[in-house]
């Protein structure tokens, strides 16, 4: 069994992630590692965050590791918020203050196109992979559904007819932009 630092203090990522690891990984959590950061993110590109993160913790442990860097990706926002979408309305990072934002940016546009996209950093052996997961959908006009986090709410993924947030954690990891990143990782880590 091998053991890696996932380097994250996000309890609904690391929630979702485990639910997907298989047998042969023990994925270790910060506050399991015994390290009580809050880990930078001043980068303009989720890859460059995701290193960032990751390289962080491994020179705090030298265990291998990985991190990932998700942004929510509007078209007709140019994209934003981004890399900046964990403080989209402020530095307090409030999910509900980001979801005003959107919503209020984003009335009487008809295009609602956006897409979630994560990037994973992984620390091997001194060596860095990367992976990508993206999910494409769309904006709702207004917040359905209490469960998940962040941008939840308001997010309809393609082929489904409810927000991520009206999804149990099985159904939101069938579409899941974090669940094809980490799948490539797995498939990955099972390569080697
Ligand atoms: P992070 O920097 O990777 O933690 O993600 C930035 C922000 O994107 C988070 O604070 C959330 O607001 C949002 N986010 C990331 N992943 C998801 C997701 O799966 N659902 C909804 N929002 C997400």
């Amino acid at each position: 069994m091998h053991t890696l630092i996932f380097a994250t203090n996000n309890d609904h990522k690391i929630k979702e992630i485990q639910s997907l690891v298989g047998k042969d990984f023990n994925i270790i959590t910060l506050k399991q590692a015994g390290i009580d950061i809050d880990i930078p993110e001043p980068h303009d590109t989720l890859q460059e965050n995701a290193t960032e993160k990751a390289v962080t913790i491994q020179q705090l442990t030298s265990e291998n590791c990985f991190s990932e860097d998700t942004g929510l990706e509007i078209d007709a926002l140019n994209g934003e918020p981004g890399v900046k979408s964990a403080r989209y309305a402020g530095d307090e990072r409030n999910f509900q203050a980001n979801i005003d934002k959107v919503l209020e940016k984003l009335k009487g546009n008809s295009n609602r196109k956006a897409q979630f996209r994560t990037v994973i950093c992984l620390l091997w052996n001194k060596e860095s992979f990367y992976f990508e997961g993206i999910c494409e959908g769309t904006i709702s006009e207004k917040m359905h559904g209490e469960e998940g986090f962040g941008y939840d709410p308001i997010f309809i993924p393609t082929g489904a007819s409810k927000s991520f947030a009206e999804m149990t954690m099985a159904e939101k990891n069938k579409f899941s932009h974090r669940q094809k990143a980490v799948t490539k990782l797995f498939t990955f880590l099972h390569s080697i």
